[in-house]
This record gives structure tokens, C-alpha cells and sequence, in this order.
């Protein structure tokens, strides 16, 4: 078995450790985490300070060796003494030399002392077993790594510091107190104690689930931000769909010729435009004639990526009479936006083509228009419910879980409208179940596995 690739599943009396850093860099950080982490590292650890004694938290400089040599002879360690660390357990780091080989060696040794490799994303999950981070908390990590644009840092910080955890917890503690409620009108039915009065309770029911309606509404902006829009550049031949590409982009990515049918696959790249984080697509040409039968492969997937798309930009000569039968063959779900290119062109002519209604001018060659392209592009996005920069915007795990909370809630609320107080606490304690499931209040091993395999090793 290879050590470093077999990862056995988590059990929290192990200690567990691997590299936190990516391989091949010029330092490389390996982390161990456990009750045998300090005594692991000692036994390789030379240095004038011993990492178990203190001053905890501080790098100490020295040495890694086995009995054999040295493994290296530059290296700064750390000790963090749980509870008060990342995963709560001890935690130690070394910062070893990088490169492909040194560091390597130094946790093939580590695992030989005793510890094993962490699997993807354990460090983080020991930090959620352990209380503490929340599953949205813990789910931020990820997405502070994967954010591709400022806003979608800016969201995985906010939801780093629990901003997104205190509002589903509260909203849950609101829940639980209902449902205690119904429960004790249950477990003393023939007191003739002082109950609050159905609509009262109703009335809060509703409350809290209008606040998780509001929650449930940004997972558009949650999505955009943490996936991206896939953007597809669409249209005829030899319109300017590849150097439009490339003047997004502003750079020469793809290939552009006046011989129509260059691309003849479709080409992704990611881009940044007014911190909205583009997938770009650039697509084969579509037209009917094509004898070629990659040209034709290559049409097919551009009727692919429009399936698919967010937006489609749906690109034409501007110095041609627009084309309108061209695109209403092509049925897609995404918004569409329509682009007359080669505007440079279009404007010296004495009488330039009228462009057909709602189209966009714009010059991939000079630049000319692309800021009312953006713009376009922001404001197809944005439109949708609870856009802008709101506090938080849940992923579509959230999203999901709300979805099956919100109609158990209806429910509970009809429910006590009918005094059915049984049924009411039924429905609530359903609602319950999934609400727990965003923040971690009820895991399950499955939910958690979902969730830290999509992290690095090392996280
Ligand atoms: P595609 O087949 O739709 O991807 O088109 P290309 O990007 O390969 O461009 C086709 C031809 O049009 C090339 O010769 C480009 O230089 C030219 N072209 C593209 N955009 C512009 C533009 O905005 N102005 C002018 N004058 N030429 C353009």
C-alpha cells in the first residue's frame, strides 16, 4: 500500500498528517493533527528548543532527521496545543524545504512514526467534529479556495466568521422552541395550563419562515459567486466570436483567421469582468453547408454549450443585413443577448445594415462597446431576486435543504391554524431535521462525506 495514497477514513484518536502545500513549491508545509502529533514530530525533530515544551505557538528553527541522516536541515516548527488550534487537536507544522522530493520524504517518515495520511479535507472536518467551525463555516474553507473574484472571497469570508451559521442557528432555536411548545400541549393535554393562543404561535411560524424564504432566495447570487456564469460565445462563421474572446480576455487566446470555420471545438476560459467571475465559451461557427465532418463535431457541441449556457452571446457581422432565421433554430434556456460585431467596419460604410431590435454595436478590434457588453451581461445576471451584495447567499446544498424545510414549515404553520398540534409537531420536527442539516446540527457520515471530499488533502 502507498502511504501517501491510501487514506484509511477518519477515526479521531489517529493522529493524521500530510502536506498543506502544493507539491513542487519552493516551501512545504506539513501538517500533522492528533493526540500523537507533537510526539510524532519529535521523534524526527533536532533542534535546540523541544516542540512539546514552551513557548507553544512559536517557530522553533532545527533540524528533521532519522538515525539514517538528515532529511532537512533548515526547517521551522510549530506547536499548537488543542483545544485552541485549527482542528482542535494538537497541531503540528513543519515548514519544510519544497520541491518535489524533500518535504515528501519527511512525511513518508512521519507516517512511519506512527500517524497516517489524511484524507481530503480531514483537518477540516476534525475542526467541525470537534465544535469548532459549523458545516457553513467549514464549507467557507472550500470556498475561500475555489473563490474566483473578489465578492465570492469577500462571501466565503463572511461565511468563514459564521455570519451565515448565526442566522440559520437562530432561525433553528426559534423552531425548537416552537416545537417544545407543541410538544408539552401533547405530553399535558388535560392541564389547564395557560397556552398561548394558535395564531400567536402561527404568526411566529410564519415569521421565521419568511426569514428562511429571504435565505433561500439568494442562492441565485450564491451560486453566480461561488460557480461562475457560463458565458457562450455564439453565432455564423467568421462574425468575430474568437476575437471577441479574445478582447474579453485581453489576450490572444484563440485562434482568429478570416477563413471561416477555424474553431472547430469549443474553447473555455475563465475571466473576470466586474467582479463577476465568466466562464467564457468560444464555439465551432454554426451553418448549414458545412461538407467537413469535424466542423460538424464541432457543431454539435456548440449546441451543447448552449444547453447549458447562462448567457448566450449570440454574435453577428454588423456589416452583413442580420440573419434573424440564423439563431431561432437553436433553442436554448439561457438568457440571449444579441452582438453585431466588426462595429469599426459597420460605421464607415455609407448606409451600414440596420441592426435588428435590442442588438448591441460592438468592435472587438478597436474595444469599442464591450463596457455596454458588460453591462448587459451584469444586468441579466443581477436581475433575479435579493441581487447585489447582500450579507450572505447560500450554495445550492443550502439552497436544497431550505427547499425541503420551507413546505414542512407551511405545513406546521396550517397545521396549528387547525390546532392539529400532533401533526403540527410532526411537520415541524421535520423541518427541523433539514434546517440542523445546513449547519451541521444533525450529520450524518454521508452528508459529511459529500461535503469534505470536494476538499484538498492537507485542508
Ligand atoms: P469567428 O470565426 O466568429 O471566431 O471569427 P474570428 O474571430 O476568427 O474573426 C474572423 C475575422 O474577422 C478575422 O479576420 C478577424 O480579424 C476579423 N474581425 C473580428 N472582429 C473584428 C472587428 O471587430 N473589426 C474588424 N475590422 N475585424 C474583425
Amino acid at each position: 500500500m502507498d502511504p501517501l495514497h491510501d487514506p484509511e477514513p477518519a477515526a479521531d484518536a489517529d493522529t493524521i498528517a500530510a502536506l498543506a502545500t502544493a507539491v513542487g513549491g519552493p516551501i512545504a508545509i506539513i501538517r500533522l493533527s492528533g493526540p500523537g502529533a507533537v510526539a510524532t514530530a519529535a521523534a524526527l525533530w533536532r533542534g535546540q528548543k523541544p516542540l512539546d515544551q514552551p513557548p507553544y505557538r512559536t517557530l522553533h528553527l532545527g533540524q528533521v532527521a532519522t538515525a539514517e541522516g538528515t532529511l532537512d536541515n533548515q526547517v521551522l516548527a510549530v506547536f499548537m496545543p488543542g483545544p485552541h488550534s485549527y482542528t482542535g487537536d494538537d497541531v503540528v507544522e513543519l515548514h519544510c524545504h519544497g520541491g518535489a522530493l524533500a518535504a515528501r520524504r519527511v512525511l513518508l517518515e512521519l507516517l512511519q512514526c506512527g500517524c497516517r495520511h489524511a484524507a481530503p479535507g480531514e483537518f477540516t472536518q476534525r475542526a467541525f467534529l470537534n465544535g469548532r467551525l459549523d458545516l457553513t463555516q467549514a464549507e467557507a474553507v472550500a470556498d475561500l479556495i475555489a473563490a474566483q473574484s473578489t465578492a465570492a472571497l469577500h462571501l466565503a469570508n463572511r461565511q468563514l466568521a459564521g455570519v451565515l451559521g448565526r442566522q440559520v442557528n437562530g432561525l433553528y432555536d426559534a423552531l425548537a422552541t416552537d416545537l417544545a411548545d407543541l410538544e408539552s400541549r401533547l405530553d399535558f393535554p388535560e392541564e389547564d395550563l395557560d397556552w398561548e393562543a394558535a395564531p400567536a404561535v402561527r404568526e411566529r411560524l410564519e415569521q421565521t419562515r419568511a426569514s428562511l424564504e429571504q435565505l433561500w432566495a439568494s442562492r441565485h447570487q450564491g451560486e453566480v459567486l461561488r460557480d461562475g456564469v457560463r458565458l457562450v460565445l455564439a453565432g455564423p462563421p467568421n462574425v468575430g466570436k474568437s476575437s471577441l474572446l479574445n478582447a474579453i480576455l485581453g489576450r490572444d487566446r484563440a485562434i482568429v483567421t478570416e477563413l471561416p470555420g477555424t474553431t472547430r471545438d469549443t474553447l473555455e476560459e475563465w475571466a473576470h469582468v466586474r467582479d463577476l467571475p465568466l466562464q467564457l465559451i468560444d464555439t465551432a461557427g454554426l451553418r448549414d453547408d458545412s461538407p467537413d465532418p469535424i466542423e460538424q463535431c464541432g457543431m454539435a457541441r456548440s449546441r451543447e454549450s448552449l444547453q447549458t449556457a447562462h448567457v448566450v452571446v449570440w454574435v453577428f457581422d454588423a456589416t452583413l443585413p442580420y440573419a434573424p432565421q440564423a439563431w431561432p433554430e437553436l433553442p436554448t434556456p439561457a438568457a440571449v443577448l444579441l452582438v453585431g460585431n466588426k462595429r469599426d467596419l459597420a460605421d464607415r460604410l455609407p448606409a451600414p445594415p440596420p441592426p435588428p431590435a435590442g442588438a448591441l454595436l460592438v468592435s472587438a478590434l478597436t474595444g469599442a462597446g464591450l463596457e455596454l457588453l458588460f453591462d448587459a451581461v451584469e444586468r441579466l445576471v443581477w436581475t433575479r431576486p435579493q441581487a447585489g451584495d447582500s450579507a450572505v447567499a447560500v450554495s445550492a446544498r443550502h439552497a436544497a435543504l431550505l427547499a425541503a424545510t420551507l413546505p414542512a414549515l407551511q405545513d406546521a404553520s396550517e397545521r396549528v391554524g387547525t390546532q392539529d398540534w400532533e401533526l403540527a409537531a410532526v411537520a415541524l420536527r421535520a423541518a427541523l431535521a433539514d434546517l440542523g442539516r445546513i449547519t451541521g446540527r444533525t450529520a450524518d457520515p454521508d452528508l459529511l462525506h459529500t461535503i469534505f471530499a470536494r476538499f484538498c488533502i492537507g485542508k
